[in-house]
């Protein structure tokens, strides 16, 4: 057996790595041609890879380390509870001292009545909860039939079967036979894209619309509850015009139908409050949490239910659930990084010091040549790419997609950012300073310069 060690040759890891370690969301063929990206050390929002190169994460890993890399808090929280009590689940009525803590401050936490959290290791399970859970509380209140979810094109949502049918992303339904029966999809709020002629409030308005047109279309006694991400994220930091959600709520409102506000990116101090659903006025039956919810350093997810949906749900068994759901590990680590971000003011911090800081420097981006809008919520940012401002037309297809030529620049130029399209995307630790943010945006601006003649 090979010692294989972060001291290792960069080559002769990826060359272990492409052998035997088969990626997500990574083309083989460009893996072995390529090699992977080592990284072995992180610190705050700065990662460091097997060459030494010091890397600006503009990303927070996937979305998730709010709370910036390197806190021993969490690391020691992990180990005392691995002394404790490594494992025990939660079914059959058990439980244990990190679930009961972490439910009770998650329903502190949680706007309005969100009083319950059914537990997952990662957003996707905790999206297929949602599916079921959705899906049984109609069938306990005696309209089984009531059974379809309506989400939106474009939407990322997860990766198991179920979530990644809720997503409307068409690349993954195309692989492995998705969606499953009984999910919608109606059109995403991107007006850049999309909006044709309309102002972004009267397209916000359009759109919101579509969602009553289909339960009026499906039927309202077939339509069991609409799915969204306050801001969409993994689909390009889609920020919806202000006219989209209270139109949102005001059908799910008048059909009756629940609302899922998918918080997996948006919660935990991502959009500049504790919750997305806060920064837009939304009022959702269920939250899908995960990602911020231990910044990624255990992996946990889970839905918080209301009280309503519990009480309806606790009249059966819920024949559901999963080896770590509640796993303590995941559980303390997660409860000692909401102390952090709580005590620290890191949420506070992030929400009313760092995103107006962020916003103005990010926004200004828009006078290159390349970026015809800048959009921005909180502490998570798109721009779309374009050769055109006037007419927001596209890159055409065989110029290669902008937005993967500016991630390779970032990418040289030590930052990493990721491009959904045309469109690029950041959302940074919350701890990142505005010295950082200085930083992030003058690699960017020099990725976007290259990536600008690249394209001449
Ligand atoms: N929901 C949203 C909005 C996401 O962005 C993601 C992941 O990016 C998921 C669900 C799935 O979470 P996980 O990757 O932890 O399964």
């Amino acid at each position: 057996m090979t010692l294989i060690t972060n001291h290792m040759p960069t080559a002769e890891l990826q060359a272990l790595d492409a052998a035997h370690h088969m990626h997500p969301f990574t083309n083989g063929d460009e893996l072995n041609a390529k090699g992977a990206r080592v990284i072995t050390r992180a610190k705050g929002v700065t990662l460091t890879d097997s060459d030494g190169n010091e890397i600006l994460d503009a990303m927070a890993g996937l979305w998730c380390v709010n709370l910036g890399y390197g806190r021993d808090e969490l690391a020691e929280a992990a180990a005392r509870q691995m002394k404790e009590l490594p494992y025990y689940n939660t079914f059959f009525q058990t439980t244990h001292v990190p679930v009961i803590a972490l439910s009770e401050r998650l329903a502190q936490l949680a706007p309005g009545d969100l009083n319950h959290v059914f537990y997952a290791g990662s957003g996707s399970e905790a999206n297929d909860t949602n599916i079921r859970l959705v899906r049984t509380y109609w069938a306990q209140k005696g309209k089984p039939d009531k059974n379809i979810i309506i989400s939106r094109k474009n939407a990322y949502h997860g990766s198991s079967v179920g979530s990644a049918s809720l997503g409307g992303m068409q690349g993954m339904h195309a692989q492995g036979g998705l969606p499953i029966p009984d999910i919608h999809h109606i059109n995403q709020p991107n007006w850049w894209a999309e909006g044709g002629d309309m102002t972004p409030e009267e397209f916000g308005l359009a759109r919101a619309q579509e969602l009553e047109e289909a339960i009026l279309e499906l039927g309202e006694d077939r339509v069991a509850a609409f799915i969204g991400e306050p801001v969409q994220g993994a689909g390009g930091v889609i920020v919806p015009p202000e006219t989209y959600w209270p139109e949102i709520q005001r059908i799910c409102d008048k059909y009756g139908i629940l609302l899922i506000a998918d918080e997996v990116i948006c919660g935990f101090g991502r959009t500049g409050q504790w919750f997305g659903s806060q920064t837009y006025g939304i009022r959702p039956h269920i939250m899908t949490i995960a990602k911020g919810l231990s910044s990624g350093y255990a992996p946990i997810g889970g839905s918080i239910v209301c009280d309503e949906v519990a009480e309806v749900m606790n009249a059966c068994e819920f024949a559901h659930g999963y080896t770590y759901s509640g796993h303590p590990v995941a559980c303390a680590v997660a409860l000692e990084n909401l102390r952090i971000l709580e005590e620290e003011g890191i949420v506070d911090r992030a929400g009313s010091e760092t995103a107006p800081y962020l916003k103005q420097k990010w926004e200004g981006l828009v006078d290159h040549p390349l970026v015809g809008e800048a959009k921005i919520a909180g502490l998570m940012g798109s721009i779309a790419l374009t050769p055109d401002k006037a007419t927001r037309a596209q890159f055409a297809a065989d110029a290669g997609t902008a937005g993967l030529i500016c991630r390779e620049e970032c990418f040289a130029n030590n930052l990493v950012m990721r491009h959904v399209g045309d469109r690029m995307v950041i959302s940074p630790p919350l701890v990142i300073t505005k010295p950082e943010i200085d930083t992030l945006i003058d690699r960017a601006t020099t990725a976007l310069d290259a990536a600008h003649a690249r394209l001449q």
